[in-house]
């Protein structure tokens, strides 16, 4: 694993285009099989995980948490160390409904192009226990591409067609859902940027 080292964190986080600490959290989807080497994974991702909360909260940005198969473990570390101080976006939010006590905590839920997809069965049934207020259109690009142009390169545009989605499931228009999810990007990053 190669060595984390805080002090790159530092040398960009002051740069007036950089609102939020990330991407950091946990993935537990790809683990040696060795047990004594998956043990020291986890501890060594919880361990950096752990340190960049403390470091957003001392900047003051939000945090961007990619959790992967480590719900569990993942929320019980956000709400520990109060990451609710700075708050942040759950990216490509993965439909674990442990997670959703996290809406209490200042953190918004990233739907991207997975929503789009036939599969998506789990992510269309917890749609609806999202707050509105937390919920967030993003693109993961240029990856989870949605329908109708899966495969092929993601882009921010098609982030249109996740609102399409979550306006046919949620069943309020397509200028809601945007008036919805612009309010909450803004409300989330503007908490303590200067230049949004
Ligand atoms: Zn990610």
């Amino acid at each position: 694993m190669e060595q984390y080292d805080e002090s790159v964190l530092e040398k960009y986080i002051n740069h007036p285009k950089c609102i939020a600490v990330g991407e950091c959290g946990l993935d537990y989807y790809r683990l040696p099989d060795d047990e004594e080497e998956k043990k020291q994974n986890i501890a060594k991702q919880k361990e950096v995980f752990i340190s960049q909360i403390e470091f957003a909260k001392k900047v003051k940005k939000p945090l961007i948490v990619h959790i992967r198969e480590a719900s569990d473990d993942s929320r019980q570390i956000l709400i520990d160390n109060n990451a609710k101080e700075v708050g942040g976006v759950l990216h490509c939010y993965n439909a674990s409904e442990h997670l959703l006590p996290l809406a209490d905590h200042n953190f918004y839920f990233g739907i991207g192009g997975v929503i789009t997809f036939k599969n998506a069965k789990k992510l269309v049934e917890v749609l609806p226990k999202i707050p509105k207020d937390k919920l967030l259109l993003e693109t993961d690009g240029p990856y989870l591409t949605p329908q109708p142009f899966r495969g092929k390169r993601n882009e921010p545009a098609y982030t249109n067609y996740v609102a399409d989605k979550i306006s046919d499931l949620l069943e309020i228009t397509k200028e809601e859902v945007e008036k919805i999810t612009t309010t909450n990007t803004l409300t989330l990053f503007k908490q303590f940027s200067t230049i949004i």
